[in-house]
């Protein structure tokens, strides 16, 4: 499940999460025009965020493979949901902390 936010940096707001990309561009352009005349405020943002509200884009590249395995496995439980329950971060980190192991032991069997 795809979650999209648009945030106005002038106005310091975001958007409510939005399910599809139509859904996302009607809101920026709402925004647009109903606070700005139209105009396209500097530095806006839009994208993909995390069900923490996080963009994805402006995570780090180990924070962003946490939060979209974090992402994946609380959408088993609860599709439309945000918020990561405690059992999925853990589940993430323990997923990304084995595959680094793993890594870690075929290099040092290599060697
Ligand atoms: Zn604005």
């Amino acid at each position: 499940m795809r979650r999209y936010v648009y945030r106005c940096t002038v106005c310091r707001t975001s958007s409510p999460v939005v399910r599809q990309l139509d859904d996302l561009a009607a809101e920026g352009e709402a925004h647009r025009l109903a606070l700005h005349g139209g105009h396209i405020p500097d530095a806006e943002a839009v994208g993909q965020v995390d069900r923490l509200g996080r963009l994805y884009a402006a995570l780090g590249p180990l924070i962003a493979m946490h939060a979209r395995i974090a992402d994946g496995l609380s959408d088993l439980r609860d599709p439309k949901g945000m918020g990561h329950p405690f059992w999925a971060s853990a589940a993430a980190t323990l997923i990304l902390g084995g595959a680094a192991a793993l890594v870690f032991g075929v290099i040092s069997a290599a060697l």
